[in-house]
């Protein structure tokens, strides 16, 4: 029998992923924040690092201090609906809030779950129209929710309108699709991807357990289709807060040709507090990762400044100012003398 989604705490508990006396508990966090656990998803939780994503927790009924409900000020920066437009030369299309799975630290989910209706045509039209009026609008980035869980026609009919705005060069798609929902990049989602150049797709994947076999071999059909990939990482306790998980999944990212972009300083979305690390630790793991781990398997460490204020890199910084010039300090932390005078 074809396994379902599991959607409800009546669910997880079916599946035996919850106990059945936490039952009222977890409905009260999925009516709160989207449940889903998809047929792929499911064959792999018994993996590391996998099951704390996905499979909520009380946890997220607590709402710590710092907690916002808008934790990167969408709402601030969006125009009309369907834009975000935080940066002068790019701006954010959300054609869908709908995602095959539910990340349970995601940032924006307050605003993402089943039933959210994808934009109609006029609400898109709208949107189009507002990035035709930008000429500054070099890039496009299909986020959401997840773009690849639209049909691959309306995807197609998405990239190709955007494609006849001369100004937009770029098209990047923001997804978890091809990781955990693979099945969805056939040959139809695969025309509507490479009907123009460059799209860029940024995978996001948080551990090398993801990597099953059906994920590589999507990512293998975006690659060999000359579609670049690039990858983003969410830091979350417990899950890939170690030099060892995090350098393993960057490496495992470089083997299957996913350039680590980014990896984020989880975001302080409302009841995921438990998921956050400081951003010391971070930065110890960014340096843990310099030197001991290839030139490209380093993504960037970055915050998206609560309120909306766009992303900063955090570090760690090797280098310090002094009155003869500079103090430079190696990936093993030996601090080396460099004088810039010409
Ligand atoms: S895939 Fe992205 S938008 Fe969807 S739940 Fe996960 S983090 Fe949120």
């Amino acid at each position: 029998m074809k396994q379902k989604t599991l959607r409800s705490a009546t669910d997880l508990a079916s599946a035996g992923l919850i106990d059945a006396t936490e039952v009222p508990a977890i409905s009260e966090v999925a009516k709160k924040y989207a449940v889903a656990i998809s047929p792929q998803l499911q064959e792999i939780l018994d993996r590391p690092g996998i099951k704390q994503q996905f499979v909520p927790s009380v946890a997220e009924l607590y709402n710590s201090p710092s907690d916002q409900q808008d934790p990167i000020g969408d709402n601030a920066n969006s125009p009309l609906k369907g834009i975000i437009h935080r940066y002068p030369d790019r701006c954010l299309l959300q054609p869908v809030r709908v995602c095959p799975v539910y990340c349970r630290f995601c940032f924006r989910r307050e605003t993402v779950g089943p039933g959210n209706a994808a934009l109609t045509q006029t609400e898109l039209e709208a949107c189009y129209k507002y990035i035709a009026e930008h000429p500054a609008i070099w890039e496009v980035i299909l986020s959401g929710g997840d773009p690849l869980i639209l049909k691959p026609q309306q995807l197609a009919n998405i990239i190709m309108t955007l494609d006849q705005i001369e100004h937009v060069e770029i098209i990047r798609i923001h997804s978890r699709v091809p990781i955990l929902d693979s099945a969805r990049i056939d040959t139809a989602m695969l025309q509507a991807l490479t009907q123009r150049r460059p799209i860029y797709i940024v995978l996001h994947i948080n551990h090398a357990a993801e990597f099953s076999d059906a994920a590589i071999a999507a990512i293998e059909q975006l690659a060999n289709n000359g579609i670049v990939l690039l990858g983003q990482t969410v830091l979350l306790k417990g899950i890939n807060d170690n030099a060892a998980t995090l350098g393993q999944l960057m490496r495992t990212m470089v083997k299957h040709r996913i350039k680590p972009y980014y990896l984020h300083q989880a975001d302080l979305a409302a009841g995921t507090s438990h998921f956050r690390t400081t951003i010391a630790a971070g930065q110890k793991l960014m340096a843990a990762l310099r030197g001991n781990y290839s030139g490209l398997c380093q993504p960037q460490y970055m915050l998206d400044i609560p309120g909306g204020a766009g992303k900063s890199p955090l570090g760690p910084t090797y280098i310090t100012e002094t009155e003869q010039g500079y103090v430079v300090n190696d990936y093993n932390g030996v601090a080396h003398n460099y004088n810039d005078t010409v």
